[in-house]
C-alpha cells in the first residue's frame, strides 16, 4: 500500500490529534485516505472545499446514558451511541451494535466505512452507525426486551424514516429491532416502519434482509472469481463466525456448490470437514442461543478446538464474517501459504493494514468489506423502499435485485482499480468509487 502523500498525511495527522485514543477509527480513516492520493490529482476542487477534512468529522455525535433493571431488579447503566456520520447522500444509515467491546472509536470506525459502503450501493442513503456496551449474552429476553426499551427511549428523538434509520449488527437481531421498534412506537404514536430496517416478516420486514449480508458476500466472491475464469464448484470454504453473516454466508456458498469445513465463535473453532451442517448450525444459534462447542456433540467426526484459530484451517476461499482485526499479518500469510486463492469480508476490517498487504502482494482476489458486505445495507434500503410504497415483494424479486447490486458494485470497484492503475486491487477501487460519490454530493450541496 502507497505511503501517504504529505497534504493526506497531514490532514491524517490531525484526525488523529482530534480523536485520540480512537484506535480502530485511526485505523479506518488510514486505508481510505492512503488510497486518495490519485483522487485529489484528478479532482483538485475536493482539496479546495476541504471535502477529505469534512468527510473525516462527523455530522453529528451523541452519546448517552442507558439506564435498566435487571431481572434480580438491580439496576444496570450502559453507555449507548449514535454518530450520525454523513447525510450527503440520503438519510443517516448504519446498524446498532450490542456488544461489551463497543466505546466511541468502534462506532466511530464503522460509521465512517458506513459512508463509503452505502455510497458504493448506489441507493440514496447516507452513514451512520450506533449501539451500547452491553452485553446481551445470558441476559433473559424480559432484560433484553428492557434495555431496548431504555435505549430507544433517549434514541427516537434523533430517528426519523427521513433522517435516521438503524439497523441490526454484532447482538442485535430480529429480537432485538422488534423491541426497539416498539418502543419507538409507543413514544411517537406512529407507526413509521421506515425508521427500522431488519423488522420481521409480517410487521413490515423484508424478505431476504435476514439473509442479504451471507449471500451479497458470496455473490461479491463468485464475481471476483468469474473475472478470473473461476468458480465456487468444489471449493473449500472457511467462515468465521457463527451469527447472522456467517450462517447465511454459508448457505449461499452451499448453493452455489461449494464445500464449507470450518465456522467458529469467540470460543473456539469447529472444523468439520465433511461439511458444516447448516441445519445444526442454525438450530444451536438462531433457535436455542448455544455456544458453537455444542456442534460437537451432534457430530462425532467434528473438532472443536477450544481458543483455535480458524485461519490455520486449509481453504481456498475465506470468509471474515465475525468482527474487527481478525486476520493479522501472520494469519494472512498463512491463508495465503495454504492455498487461498480468495477472501471476502462479510464483516466490517475484519483484516489488520499488515494482513491486506500480504492479500494485496500475493495477488489473490481480496474483496474488502465495504464492497463485499454491502448487501446488507442496501437490502435495507430496499425494505424502506417497500415501506414508502407499503408494498412487499416476493423473495424471488428481492434476491435478484440484491444480486444486480452485488453485481454491479464489483463492477464499479473493479473498473475504478483499473481507472486509477491499480487492476485487481478492489481497496483501492471502493475506496475511491464510493469517496468521488459522497464527494461529488457534497460540493453540490454548499458548505454542509
Ligand atoms: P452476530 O452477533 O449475529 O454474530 C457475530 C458472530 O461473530 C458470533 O459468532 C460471535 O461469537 C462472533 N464474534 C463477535 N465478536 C467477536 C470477537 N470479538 N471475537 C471473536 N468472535 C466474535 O453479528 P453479525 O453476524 O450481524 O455481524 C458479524 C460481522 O458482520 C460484524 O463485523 C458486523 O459489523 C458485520 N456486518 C453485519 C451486517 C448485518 O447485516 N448483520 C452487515 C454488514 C456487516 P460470540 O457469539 O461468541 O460472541
Amino acid at each position: 500500500m502507497s505511503v501517504l502523500p504529505e497534504a493526506i498525511e497531514t490532514i491524517f495527522q490531525q484526525v488523529k490529534a482530534r480523536n485520540p485514543g480512537e484506535d480502530e477509527f485511526h485505523q479506518a480513516v488510514k486505508e481510505v485516505l492512503e488510497s486518495l492520493g490519485p483522487v485529489l490529482v484528478k479532482y483538485p476542487e475536493f482539496s479546495d472545499h476541504k471535502i477529505i477534512e469534512r468527510i473525516c468529522e462527523p455530522e453529528r455525535q451523541i452519546i448517552f446514558r442507558v439506564p435498566w433493571q435487571d431481572d434480580r431488579g438491580e439496576v444496570q447503566i450502559n453507555r449507548g451511541f449514535r454518530v450520525e456520520f454523513n447525510s450527503a447522500l440520503g438519510p443517516y444509515k448504519g446498524g446498532l451494535r450490542f456488544h461489551p467491546s463497543v466505546y466511541l472509536g468502534i462506532i466511530k470506525f464503522l460509521g465512517f466505512e458506513q459512508v463509503f459502503k452505502n455510497a458504493l450501493t448506489g441507493m440514496p442513503i447516507g452513514g451512520a452507525k450506533g449501539g451500547a456496551d452491553f452485553d446481551p449474552k445470558g441476559r433473559s429476553d424480559a432484560e433484553i426486551m428492557r434495555f431496548c426499551q431504555s435505549f430507544m427511549t433517549e434514541l427516537h428523538r434523533h430517528l426519523g424514516e427521513y433522517t435516521d434509520v438503524p439497523a441490526g449488527d454484532i447482538g442485535v437481531g430480529g429480537r432485538e429491532i422488534g423491541y426497539l421498534f416498539g418502543q419507538y412506537k409507543r413514544l411517537t404514536n406512529r407507526y413509521e416502519s421506515g425508521v427500522l430496517t431488519g423488522k420481521g416478516i409480517g410487521w413490515g420486514g423484508a424478505l431476504v434482509r435476514k439473509e442479504a449480508t451471507g449471500y451479497g458476500a458470496v455473490y461479491f466472491v463468485r464475481e471476483m472469481l468469474r473475472v478470473r475464469n473461476d468458480s465456487l464448484e468444489g471449493k473449500t470454504c472457511v467462515v468465521s463466525g457463527a451469527g447472522n453473516v456467517a450462517i447465511y454466508t454459508i448457505e449461499k456458498l452451499l448453493e452455489m456448490g461449494a464445500k464449507v469445513i470450518a465456522c467458529s465463535d469467540s470460543q473456539g473453532v469447529i472444523v468439520h470437514e465433511q461439511g458444516v451442517d447448516l441445519a445444526l448450525l442454525k438450530q444451536l444459534k438462531e433457535e436455542e442461543r448455544r455456544r458453537i462447542e455444542d456442534y460437537a456433540l451432534h457430530h462425532k467426526d467434528a473438532r472443536y478446538l477450544p481458543g483455535g484459530n480458524i485461519w490455520d484451517v486449509p481453504c481456498q476461499v475465506a470468509m471474515p464474517s465475525a468482527t474487527q482485526n481478525e486476520i493479522n499479518g501472520r494469519d494472512a500469510r498463512k491463508l495465503v501459504r495454504n492455498g487461498c486463492i480468495a477472501v471476502a469480508e462479510g464483516a466490517n476490517m475484519p483484516t489488520t493494514p499488515d494482513g491486506i498487504r500480504v492479500f494485496i502482494e500475493a495477488g489473490i482476489a481480496y474483496g474488502p468489506g465495504k464492497a463485499a458486505n454491502a448487501g446488507g445495507v442496501a437490502t435495507s434500503a430496499l425494505e424502506m423502499q417497500q415501506n414508502a410504497s407499503r408494498d412487499s415483494w416476493t423473495f424471488e424479486f428481492t434476491e435478484q435485485k440484491l444480486d444486480d447490486i452485488m453485481t454491479g458494485i464489483h463492477a464499479a470497484t473493479w473498473e475504478t482499480a483499473e481507472e486509477f492503475g491499480a487492476p485487481g486491487n478492489y481497496v483501492i477501487g471502493a475506496n475511491i468509487t464510493g469517496f468521488i460519490r459522497v464527494a461529488n454530493a457534497m460540493l453540490a450541496l454548499g458548505l454542509i
